[in-house]
């Protein structure tokens, strides 16, 4: 049998464009190298445009718990900025059960779904594309999909993947703890906590309470674009967030530092994310926000895109390569520019300016609003650019006149 779509790993970006494709109508095969459920190094904290985006998640049992506020702190920890509301501010998941609950979705559309078995390869030819399994096996499809993750297989064998593409690492530890210990330390409103640059690393700590967790980690970027490598050791840094935690009376005394997990992320896109009957969505295509590591919205997001522009490209028998481009742009038209200025923003927060930013805004209600809202992606950066622009530009010269 010959598929219309064969997707390459099953997280959320690959799930959600098998979704999409599925109830289209379309035969559809999606592999995993891993039996689901799986585990996935990883915060759990997604922004609420998650669920206004994919609304049909908000009648699952998938989202644990919500945080209503976010708590950040300077790299000197002096300042803080504090935004809390009454209504949720990010939703907090277990990975575990959230990919398994996004694959499930996908095969109750009618997915075709092969898991524990990896991809080794594939050809791409006049007529079809082929898919090579580790067994041997071998699909015969009209397009692949890599969603295979940030050492994208696919990615490589299109030649689409980038050497010298800028990475972060994270370790980070999921405790599980009892509703009532999550509550004397986070009360209700289960305030995400983010420790800016924390000493000194491009990165930050963070503590996410969920209902009965305490997801503790800390990540810094090793390799930016510039191809200059940063060394740190994420375990000692990890053993010394947590002491700090401690002192700080932030977290219960007797956490342990033992079991860590460790985690990659991309923090560019790629300059090209399809080719001759290929496109890579996801972490694979390094489509991820390089301020947070926040990556699972746009996995979701351009998983959707990418599965819109395959269906339109099946109805019209239309496989070029030149079709298939529309799916870059339409992912940079939907969320590109917010990447770009995450990144350009990125690219000049030096810690300096870091500590300058964070006095700057917790003079300025406003500001410590904006930033922390497009940050967590609550707000697009590019709609409010200037609006933050202005604020600091007031801010840096007439810090005592800011008013709301
Ligand atoms: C430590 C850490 C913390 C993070 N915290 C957050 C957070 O709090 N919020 C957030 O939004 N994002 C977070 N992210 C980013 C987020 O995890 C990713 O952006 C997201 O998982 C991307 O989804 P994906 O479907 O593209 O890839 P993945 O979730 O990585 O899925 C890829 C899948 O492909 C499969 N696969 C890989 N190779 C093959 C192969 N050759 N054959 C078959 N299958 C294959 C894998 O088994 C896997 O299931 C974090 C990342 C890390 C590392």
């Amino acid at each position: 049998m010959k598929y219309d779509v064969t997707i390459v790993g099953g997280g959320p970006a690959g799930s959600t464009a098998a979704k999409f494709l599925s109830e289209k109508g379309f035969k559809t095969l999606l592999i995993d190298k891993c039996k689901f459920p799986r585990d996935k190094a990883c915060g759990g904290g997604i922004p609420i445009r998650v669920l206004d985006r994919f609304n049909y998640l908000k009648n699952t049992d998938l989202i644990n718990s919500y945080s209503y506020g976010g708590i950040a702190f300077s790299p000197s920890l002096k300042y803080k900025l504090e935004l809390i509301e009454s209504k949720p501010f990010v939703a907090m998941i277990i990975r575990r059960k959230f990919d398994h609950g996004l694959l499930k979705l996908a095969e109750d559309s009618g997915t075709n779904v092969y898991e524990g078995k990896k991809v080794v390869d594939i050809k791409i030819s006049e007529d079809t594309a082929k898919v090579f399994l580790d067994n041997g096996s071998i699909i015969d499809t009209e397009f692949v999909i890599g969603a295979d993750g940030v050492w994208s297989t696919i990615a490589k064998k299109t030649g689409l993947h980038d050497n010298n593409r800028g990475l972060a690492v994270c370790v980070l530890k999921e405790y599980k703890l009892d509703e009532a210990t999550v509550d004397k330390y986070f009360g209700n409103n289960r305030c995400g906590h983010l420790y800016t640059r924390f000493k000194n690393i491009v990165g930050y700590g963070w503590i996410f309470p969920k209902k009965e967790h305490l997801n503790i980690g800390i990540g810094s970027i090793i390799k930016s674009s510039d191809d200059s490598n940063i060394k740190v050791n994420l375990i000692d840094l990890f053993n010394n967030f947590i002491d700090t935690l401690k002192k700080q009376k932030m977290v219960p005394i007797d956490l342990e530092t033992d079991g860590v997990k460790g985690g990659a992320l991309p923090i560019y896109p790629l300059d090209k994310t399809y080719s001759n009957r290929v496109i890579l969505i996801g972490d694979a295509a390094g489509v991820i926000n390089p301020l947070t590591g926040e990556g699972i919205y746009y996995a979701m997001s351009s998983g959707e895109i990418g599965a819109n522009v395959i269906s339109k490209a099946l109805e019209s028998e239309n496989t070029s390569e030149a079709f298939i481009s529309k799916y870059q742009t339409y992912w940079k038209k939907d969320f590109g520019k917010d990447l770009d200025l995450l990144i350009s923003s990125f690219k000049v927060k030096q810690k300096q300016s870091t500590e300058k930013y964070f006095k700057m805004a917790s003079k300025d209600k406003k500001l410590t609003e904006l930033l922390i809202r497009s940050i967590t992606g609550q707000i697009s950066i590019k709609d409010n650019k200037w609006k933050i622009a202005k604020r600091i530009i007031l801010g840096s010269i007439k810090p005592y006149l800011i008013r709301d």
